[in-house]
């Protein structure tokens, strides 16, 4: 018989019924560290003071009054996204897959409202993973997420990531944009070099095309700057965010510089809870604490100590790890076992991460990560990788 809950995942049997900050409690009563942060999303961690805050005191107010009407929360939220960040407008809605089927419309309406309709191609990543709506399933590309989904939306072309040539030869007279993730996660925490971003910019000026940047994940201080492409020094003309940006509420946004959201004018796109009020008081809450003084230089500074001790874990273990990878606090190890195997039995012992593509272990912790949680987590590595038959 099937579940109650619908089986479209391979869920590990494990529930938790309690968070506080870097740990979850299941309700075994065992207590886990949390490196996975619910997939990159808990960026403060569980039941961050500040946050519950602000999310009660929103709560005895009003939750929802749909955007028929000005929003005082969005309005905060997108001037304060905009004061740190490329863009000069927003648009919120809930999700990474909302936002990135929006920065893909907002793609072809560009063209549409500048006089080249015909420009309604994006070129997209191999390996790439955008959300798992039709259009950014086909974006994505993956032939195991699409199987038995077809029709898939038309319009996208595919290029290795991080291949130049191969992005300027698949340009023709109906592309509209490029969309990648400066850091690739599902894909296997893979980051694009900052030549390759500064060359993205360049082709796009040079071609009047968009730049596009999915940091659904890599968004809100993952990386150690509020957004990834800062580290190259270039700008998008538009992006999707979501994941940290509720800290655990459900929030996504687009940004977008005025030249580039030029076509999206009243009627033309929309989103029944995008932006309410309990949701903007979580992101408003969450970037006051990003924001604070020297916090994201903290996050560089977690990054590079769990970076370099994953460095050492991979020496300890050759004949389990490659190597590691990523940027800031978006981290992974290549696993030489199965990956799921590692996951599985870091997660016995207490230590809670997410498997990626190209058999990564990633891990993705709260950004309050401090130097004692590194070194339980990397402890609990090396007693499961010692008991992992190779
Ligand atoms: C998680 C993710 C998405 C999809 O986000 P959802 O909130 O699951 O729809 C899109 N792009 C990237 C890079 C992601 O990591």
């Amino acid at each position: 018989m099937i579940s109650a809950v619908m089986p479209t995942y391979a869920r590990v049997d494990l529930a938790f019924e309690r968070g506080e900050g870097m740990y979850l409690y299941a309700t075994d009563g065992r207590r886990y560290l949390d490196f996975g942060a619910g997939v990159a999303v808990n960026a403060l961690g569980h039941v961050h003071p500040h946050l519950v805050a602000a999310l009660k005191a929103q709560a005895e107010k009003l939750w929802h009054c749909s955007n028929l009407y000005r929003v005082p929360g969005q309005e905060k939220v997108a001037k304060r996204l905009i004061a740190h960040s490329f863009a000069d407008t927003v648009f919120f809605c809930n999700s990474g897959a909302e936002a990135m089927e929006g920065v893909i419309k907002l793609m072809r309406k560009y063209h549409d409202a500048t006089g080249r309709p015909e420009r309604d191609r994006v070129i997209v990543a191999r390996g790439a993973f955008h959300g798992r709506t039709l259009a950014t399933l086909a974006a994505g590309g993956q032939e195991k997420h699409l199987k038995g989904f077809e029709p898939m939306v038309e319009g996208f072309d595919h290029v290795a990531y991080g291949n130049l040539n191969e992005l300027r030869a698949a340009i023709g007279p109906d592309t509209a944009g490029i969309l990648v993730e400066p850091v690739q996660g599902e894909g296997g925490i893979l980051p694009a070099t900052r030549e390759y971003l500064r060359s993205l910019r360049s082709v796009a000026d040079e071609f009047d095309i968009l730049l596009g940047f999915d940091e659904v994940q890599t968004g809100n201080g993952r990386t150690g700057k509020l957004f990834a492409h800062e580290w190259a020094g270039i700008v998008p003309d538009v992006m999707g965010t979501a994941k940290g940006l509720g800290g655990g509420f459900p929030v996504g946004a687009i940004l977008a510089t005025e030249k580039a959201a030029v076509g999206m004018t009243p009627g033309t796109h929309g989103s029944t809870y995008g932006g309410n009020p309990l949701a903007m008081a979580a992101a408003d809450a969450v970037l006051d604490i990003l924001l604070s003084d020297g916090f994201l230089e903290q996050v560089q500074r977690m990054g590079a100590l769990l970076s370099a001790e994953l460095g050492k874990l991979v020496e300890r273990h050759p004949r389990h790890l490659m190597e590691r990878r990523g940027l800031g606090l978006m981290l992974g190890v290549k696993c030489l076992v199965p990956n799921g195997a590692v996951v599985d039995a870091l997660t016995a012992n207490g230590l809670l991460t997410v498997a990626a593509g190209d058999n990564v272990v990633r891990l993705v912790p709260p950004l309050i990560v401090e130097p004692s949680h590194i070194a339980e987590a990397i402890d609990i590595f090396d007693r499961s990788l010692a008991g992992l038959a190779i």
